[in-house]
């Protein structure tokens, strides 16, 4: 549909090596024929199920794909202009910072070709702001976490704006948030905006409970937050209280099996309170999908109009972690784009 195609959106969760799309890992695979990679095993397509864990294995067939400065630079200038392509006006891209020994890069150099990108991607005049959020991956323990919080702090000092935030996330089944807790903190105390994965999967009320005192800036799909899927109210009343926007991805939950279906997608609950909450992609190209096509199943599902649409990515706008002049361009942007009728 062409209102959704149109529509300027806002994406702020979208993990960098999840939304490479099937023409650019055909180019990677190029790169890399020795590796046997097929792309069957990189991206779950239409009416396809997986458990969240066989999702976290995908991952790693690509970041073998993806394993130079050469690679995320291709990867990440693709991901940016097909984001702008689909109407994307504002985006923050997320991604754990890697070393490889055996191409020699560093975590450093990692971060740093991702913002030489997003630089090249400006240069050429794309209609899209980008920013970066540095990821932990839960799974690498406290040390890493907080190695990463410092490589993120001297970022934030030096990028010209681009690293605006932190991300916590990886396998929800693996480590604990608890021993997260002094990196995060840290990362909150130097001006590092928090968007953390919180109760992706049952189970970890306790956690999701520490995690929210912090408090985060914004919430990934807090899925299992609410009573009626064995969260709590006073979960809910945390977030409630602190206003703290929940970033929520449709499809990836739906194809990563934590929701049953796209009707009983948490999206519901949260927008019946009239609470923040922005759609997003998590992985477009893992999970064959893009913010367009999110923001029209959510409608259809949900049996929202397309003016309630519109509202939606405009409210996305107060989410974003760039500044408020930032915020104030884009509310402009948006009122020059409203149609009269719609
Ligand atoms: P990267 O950080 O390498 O750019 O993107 C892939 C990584 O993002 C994965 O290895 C994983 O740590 C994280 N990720 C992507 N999608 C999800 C998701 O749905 N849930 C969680 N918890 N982590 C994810």
């Amino acid at each position: 549909d062409v209102f959704y195609r149109q529509l300027p959106k806002v994406e702020l969760h979208a993990h960098l090596n999840g939304s490479v799309s099937s023409q650019t890992i055909e180019k990677l695979i190029k790169r890399k024929p020795h590796l046997n990679i097929e792309h069957s095993m990189t991206a779950i397509g239409k009416g396809q199920r997986r458990t969240l864990d066989e999702c976290f294995q995908v991952f790693k067939v690509i970041h073998q794909l993806v394993d130079t400065e050469e690679d995320i630079l291709m990867v990440t200038t693709d991901v940016i202009r097909e984001f702008a392509a689909d109407s994307v006006k504002y985006l923050e891209l997320r991604s754990t910072p890697r070393e490889e020994k055996h191409t020699g890069l560093t975590k450093k150099g990692y971060i740093e070709t991702v913002i030489r990108a997003i630089q090249l991607c400006k240069n050429e005049g794309l209609d899209i702001d980008v920013r970066f959020l540095v990821a932990i991956d839960r799974r690498n323990g406290a040390e890493v976490a907080m190695e990463t919080v410092a490589l993120a702090e001297q970022f934030l000092l030096s990028s010209d704006g681009l690293v605006v935030g932190l991300d916590l996330s990886g396998d929800p089944t693996v480590g604990d948030g608890k021993s997260l807790l002094p990196a995060l903190e840290r990362a909150k105390n130097c001006g590092l905006k928090l968007s953390l994965h919180l109760s992706e999967v049952p189970s970890q009320l306790e956690e999701s409970d520490l995690l929210l005192n912090l408090p985060p800036d914004r919430i990934g799909h807090g899925t299992f937050l609410h009573p009626e899927v064995g969260g709590s109210q006073n979960l809910v009343n945390k977030v409630l209280k602190n206003n703290i926007p929940l970033e929520l991805c449709l499809t990836s939950n739906v194809k990563g099996q934590t929701v049953p279906c796209y009707s009983q997608h948490h999206f519901n609950y949260w927008y019946q309170l009239g609470h923040p909450s922005v759609i997003c992609t998590d992985d477009k190209g893992v999970f064959s999908t893009d913010l367009s096509q999110e923001y029209q199943l959510t409608a259809s599902t949900f049996g929202l109009s397309h003016e309630t649409v519109w509202k939606l990515s405009q409210q996305a706008i107060d989410c974003i972690f760039a500044p408020q002049t930032v915020k104030q361009q884009l509310k402009q942007k948006w009122i020059e784009l409203q149609p009269q009728v719609f």
